[in-house]
């Protein structure tokens, strides 16, 4: 066994690739998109500002392993992000809700965690069981902080009601009864790869072992001349959809140049309102995306919507609170468990929303196992 195909050149076809080729392994990548990076690609604009073409990538762990691991391939510039959600009357709130955010919602004026936390204990509800994503949101910030700052926003974002949404989706954002404003208050590192994302991939793929095909897609014929292949393409779409599709979100974006004087503090604000947009990004303001020798910046506004209606672009996998898309997945795993030469890796061969800590982590190690388990074959 010694000629692996691997399709995807997102953070799990990468993580696989690198580590199959330093084990000897002749590795083949295909992309069909025609550049490398998967959603992670970034590149610069005219204006001297680099923009993450599928949406703001914004790295944090607490995974040294992980952190080790890119850091063969990337310096880092240390960047905390904070995010603010926009209000009707246009105030400007720290998101996730913390201190500060109760303080100026409820207009009072509370100091110590002790006393946000009783606060929101008075003001949430009494749920014996949480069934979904508006039962604990309900249980632990009560109706009013959650009728602003996440029904319409989840709406907008799913396309469900809060009630039909899976609580672990409004779990991943920490309520915080302290000062903190940072969007991932709870990761130990958190910073942007110095010459981002496309660069950082670029060596990671730079390896004698590995060649990489962009602008291919995936087809059957290709497994006839490898040995093995390890798949990140939409694993319903590889059998064909014999079950039925797999749900997925997925975002418009819509990029507009500006003054420096018009753009906002933020790297990110978010809309509570009803309309049909999620979430603006403010590019130059993230260390080292802008070069700052033109007056101009960048702002990406969001608009989510059924990844049919976006060229078939899959963003996130979604996560009802009734567990139908899970057990749909379910099928097409066990389907896949009979293919004697594929594993399917990655987000949307596992049909798991993953941060991209969590996938380089899983598909590390899951390669090691591999090659472990296949190193006499
Ligand atoms: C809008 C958005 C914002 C995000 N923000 C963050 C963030 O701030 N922090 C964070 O940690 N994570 C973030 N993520 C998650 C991050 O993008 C993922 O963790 C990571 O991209 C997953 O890597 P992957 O290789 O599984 O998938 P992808 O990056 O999607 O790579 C899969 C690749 O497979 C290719 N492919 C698919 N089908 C075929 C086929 N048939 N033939 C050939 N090639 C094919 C695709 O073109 C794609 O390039 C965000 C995701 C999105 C969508």
């Amino acid at each position: 066994m010694n000629k692996i195909l691997v399709v995807g050149a997102g953070f799990a076809g990468a993580c696989y690739a690198r580590t199959l080729a330093e084990h000897g392994y002749s590795v083949a990548v295909i992309d069909k998109r025609p550049h490398i990076a998967g959603n992670c690609y970034d590149y610069l604009h005219d204006t001297g500002v680099r923009v993450h073409a599928y949406g703001p990538h914004l790295f944090h762990t607490s995974n040294q392993r992980v952190v080790d691991w890119l850091s063969r391939f990337t310096d880092w510039t240390p960047y905390a992000h904070k995010v603010v959600a926009r209000l009707s009357d246009n105030r400007k709130l720290p998101l996730p809700v913390n201190l500060d955010t109760v303080n100026e919602f409820f207009g009072i004026n509370l100091e110590s965690e002790s006393a946000v936390r009783h606060h929101l204990k008075s003001i949430s509800e009494a749920i014996p069981r949480i069934r979904n994503a508006e039962d604990w949101l309900y249980a632990n910030i009560g109706k009013e902080l959650t009728n602003v700052f996440f029904r319409p926003y989840t709406k907008k974002m799913w396309d469900l009601d809060l009630s039909d949404v899976d609580a672990a989706v409004v779990q991943r954002i920490k309520i915080r009864a302290d000062r903190s404003n940072l969007y991932f208050p709870n990761d130990t590192f958190q910073a942007m790869p110095t010459n981002g994302y496309t660069t950082l991939f670029s060596k990671i793929l730079d390896h004698a072992r590995i060649e990489v095909s962009l602008s291919t897609e995936f087809d059957k014929k290709m497994l006839d001349h490898f040995d093995f292949c390890f798949n990140s393409m939409p694993i319903d779409e590889y059998f064909g959809f014999k079950f039925g599709r797999l749900p997925y979100r997925s975002i418009r974006f819509h990029l507009t140049q500006h003054c420096i004087e018009e753009a906002e503090p933020h790297t990110t604000v978010n809309y509570t309102d009803d309309g049909p947009f999620t979430r603006e990004t403010w590019w130059h303001n993230i260390p080292d995306h802008w070069d700052g020798k033109s007056a101009q910046v960048l702002r990406s506004v969001e608009e989510p919507c059924d990844y049919r209606d976006n060229d078939d672009e899959r963003y996130y996998p979604v996560k009802s609170s009734d567990g139908s898309y899970d057990r749909l997945y379910e099928k097409y795993r066990e389907e896949a468990i009979g293919l004697a030469k594929m594993n399917f890796i990655g987000r949307c061969g596992t049909y798991q929303y993953l941060d991209m800590h969590q996938v380089i982590n899983q598909s590390l190690s899951h390669c090691q196992k591999w090659i472990s388990e296949n190193s006499n074959s």
